[in-house]
């Protein structure tokens, strides 16, 4: 039975390293703790806050609320078809041990998707993607503890409303679902997907297979982005922006080697990390925050203590990206306790 503390400094629980002082804070190894916690903070009258790996969040000063760190382990196979299996792995288990156990089982999918920091439980809170692969397409369910009542329920694929880097769990509607747990549909036959440029090239002549992708994802992560337990950080700092065609089509014309993809409903994506690098700021650094000399999408803690030390430096980005391509960057973790 987990203990509840107050007082507690976030800091050691964040990638971007930064002072955060929570008022409660109790660490949930099952689904039991977690609903004692949400009794805990009706008690208190606090709002309850979920933390998983904390490498996608941005974090205020003081959390005046009871912050539950997800901690619930376990991986279990449920079911199996000719084709498919069904697996539950627990919300505090790391992620990317998780895409190597399923990986190294024989369960196939999740190889584009290695290395993404963070733990389980917060792969459907902001659908993670990379490579051109998404989480939602192998979630089959997500087990959740309601925050306000603590009884416990699943959401189907669909009730999840995946979308870009987003879900229920960010929005209003579905902020009150505590994750515990998710259910996976993964492949027993090998699955490949290999649509970007970067992937095509490190893949080069060698026969497509999962180990290929996978080891491809891992070294190429590992050669463009700064590792978070050397250099901290959340990964992609902004989303990538989508426009209208007509707004891609004048950009496309003022900038002819600008990258531009198209996604669902006739949209253009952009890619936010190209319009920082041409805007110069790629290695540029204020108020103790850089913007990665590696990648220009992620923003390095060199030594700012404070989450108002980093918008300092995002906003001033945000605000060139608007001004040459009057496009509105959305910052892409989640800001919790912060103003903005
Ligand atoms: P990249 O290959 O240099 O491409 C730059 C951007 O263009 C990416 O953000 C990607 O969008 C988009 N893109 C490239 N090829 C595409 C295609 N064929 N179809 C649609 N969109 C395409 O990307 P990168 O910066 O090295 O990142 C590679 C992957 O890792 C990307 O999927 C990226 O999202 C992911 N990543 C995630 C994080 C994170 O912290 N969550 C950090 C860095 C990179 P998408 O971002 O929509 O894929």
């Amino acid at each position: 039975m987990s203990e509840l503390r107050t007082n507690v400094s976030l800091r050691d629980l964040n990638t971007l390293r930064l002072q955060s002082n929570a008022a409660c804070f109790m660490s949930a190894t099952s689904v039991e703790d977690v609903q004692l916690s949400v009794h805990e903070a009706k008690e208190r009258g606090l709002s309850l806050i979920a933390l998983g790996g904390g490498s996608n969040v941005i974090l205020g000063p003081e959390i005046e609320a009871l912050i539950v760190h997800m901690n619930i382990l376990g991986r279990q196979l449920l079911d199996e078809s000719d084709e498919h299996v069904w697996v539950r792995i627990g919300a505090g288990e790391n992620w990317h041990e998780s895409v190597l156990w399923a990986h190294q089982n024989g369960y196939y999918g999740l190889e584009n998707l290695a290395l993404i920091p963070g733990s389980v439980g917060a792969a459907p809170v902001q659908n993670i993607g990379a490579y051109g692969v998404e989480v939602e397409k192998f979630i089959s369910q997500v087990n959740v503890v309601n925050g306000v009542s603590g009884e416990c329920g699943r959401l189907s694929n669909e009730e999840c409303e995946f979308g870009y880097r987003d879900s229920l769990f960010k929005r209003e509607s579905g902020k009150h679902w505590l994750i515990t747990s998710v259910d996976f549909r993964l492949a027993k036959q090998p699955v490949c997907s290999i649509e970007y440029p970067d992937l095509i090239k490190m893949i080069g002549d060698e026969t497509l297979t999962p180990a290929g992708i996978l080891n491809a994802v891992i070294s190429l992560r590992r050669k463009k982005l700064p590792d978070p337990s050397n250099e901290p950080n959340v990964g992609s700092f902004f989303k990538n922006p989508v426009v209208s065609q007509e707004h891609a089509k004048t950009l496309k014309d003022e900038h002819n080697e600008m990258p531009q993809f198209s996604v669902q409903d006739d949209r253009i994506k952009l890619s936010a990390a190209w319009m920082i690098d041409y805007l110069g700021w790629r290695g540029a650094q204020e108020a103790g925050v850089m913007v990665s000399e590696q990648h220009a999408l992620v923003l390095v803690n060199k030594s700012a203590s404070f989450a108002s030390e980093l918008i300092v430096l995002a906003d001033k980005i945000s605000e060139s990206v608007s001004r040459n391509f009057h496009v509105q960057l959305e910052i892409e973790p989640q800001m919790i306790a912060l103003d903005s």
